[in-house]
């Protein structure tokens, strides 16, 4: 079984990588991925010289090159790839519909073309907008994406369902909600907020804090993807996530108290444009029909996530000095 991820270099990609290792011995894993700032490789270094595992710097908007990842003899594709943040997708849209809306479709092509068993788009509970005080996102609810990146997202998602209405395709799309964990770069909420946190910065939160995600830890992600991937029903999507609302100001609150840091360090800067105010996932498809469990809960899986971004430390304050991408130039050339 030769398995494609693409994104793999990212956060969840690079987990997803190590899982499947792990859990499917005899799997050949192919990893491509573009490089971007987001994308490192020292997320990797555990299984870098495992004998079933091979990466190709690989951009999925660039039909060629994905043809010849293809012609390698691909069963299975899951598509991380993609640019994933939201603030970034506010001050430069463009790059955001290239690699999420282009680039689905460029593999969506090269996948129909070699006729792989199974495609699995990784996408996210933000394309269905935002939730009220009550209720929660089923797989029914309808795509109202309010953030260019969410815009994009849900304009892969609609071309992987196209590829399966018309041409048959044997797809997946899952939706996950906020993932948390090791080798999460640190622009985004837990990792950014327990790196200044470290050394007495400031902590900016958005308008009054109260804004709600829902709360995954990233291998109880990567599992459900993997039954997906060998259980989903074909042409399904299936919503992921833990049951675990909570306001950014809680999460922020939990970090400082687990760091021994004053709540002095809040400030509170001018609310996000378009900002959603709530998300919450109804994964009760995925648990009835797939069996799928979360393992860790979120007070003990966000301990140990803080915990390891304090046994990490110079992980990410290589990322933070630039120092991570001169490995990369220097093994695939210039970006
Ligand atoms: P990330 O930004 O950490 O990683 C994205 C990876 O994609 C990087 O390694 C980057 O180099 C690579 N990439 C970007 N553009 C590329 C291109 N054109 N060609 C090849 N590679 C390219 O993102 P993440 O948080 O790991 O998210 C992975 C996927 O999961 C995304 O599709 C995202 O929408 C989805 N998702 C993320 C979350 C979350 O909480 N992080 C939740 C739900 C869904």
């Amino acid at each position: 079984m030769k398995l494609l991820v693409t994104g793999g270099a990212g956060f969840i990609g690079s987990n997803f990588v190590i899982y499947m290792l792990r859990e499917h011995p005899s799997y050949q894993v192919v990893n491509i991925d573009s490089l971007t700032y987001a994308g490192n490789l020292e997320n990797l270094k555990s299984i870098e010289n495992h004998p079933n595992y091979s990466f190709v710097k690989t951009d999925i908007t660039d039909s060629q090159a994905i043809d010849q990842i293809f012609q390698q003899g691909i069963d299975m594709v899951v598509n991380f790839a993609a640019e994933s943040h939201v603030d970034r997708s506010i001050l430069e849209p463009e790059v955001f519909v290239k690699t999420n809306v282009l680039g689905t479709q460029v593999l969506l092509d090269a996948s129909k073309r070699y006729g792989v068993t199974k495609y699995v788009q990784v996408s996210t509970d933000e394309v269905y907008g935002s939730l009220g005080e009550t209720g929660l996102f089923m797989e029914s609810t309808p795509l109202e994406p309010n953030s260019p990146y969410s815009a994009s997202k849900a304009g892969g998602d609609l071309l992987v369902r196209a590829y399966h209405e018309t041409f048959g395709l044997p797809v997946n799309i899952t939706r996950c909600s906020n993932n948390y964990g090791p080798y999460q770069f640190p622009e985004k909420l837990i990792p950014l907020i327990i790196s200044r946190a470290l050394s007495d910065q400031a902590l900016p939160i958005y308008g009054d804090g109260l804004n709600i995600r829902d709360w995954l830890y990233v291998e109880d992600h990567c599992s459900a993807i993997d039954l997906v991937i060998h259980q989903g029903r074909v042409g399904e999507v299936y919503n992921i996530g833990g049951n675990n609302e909570r306001t950014n100001l809680h999460i922020v609150k939990t970090i400082l108290h687990e760091l021994n840091k004053p709540e002095s360090l809040i400030t509170y800067v001018e609310d996000r444009l378009g900002h959603d105010r709530r998300y919450g996932i109804d994964p009760t498809k995925l648990a009835q029909e797939l069996g799928w469990k979360p393992k860790h809960n979120f007070e003990t899986g966000i301990k140990e996530t803080i915990q390891w971004y304090l046994n990490n430390k110079e992980w990410w304050t290589r990322i933070q000095s630039g120092e991570y991408q001169q490995y990369q130039i220097t093994q695939y050339g210039e970006r």
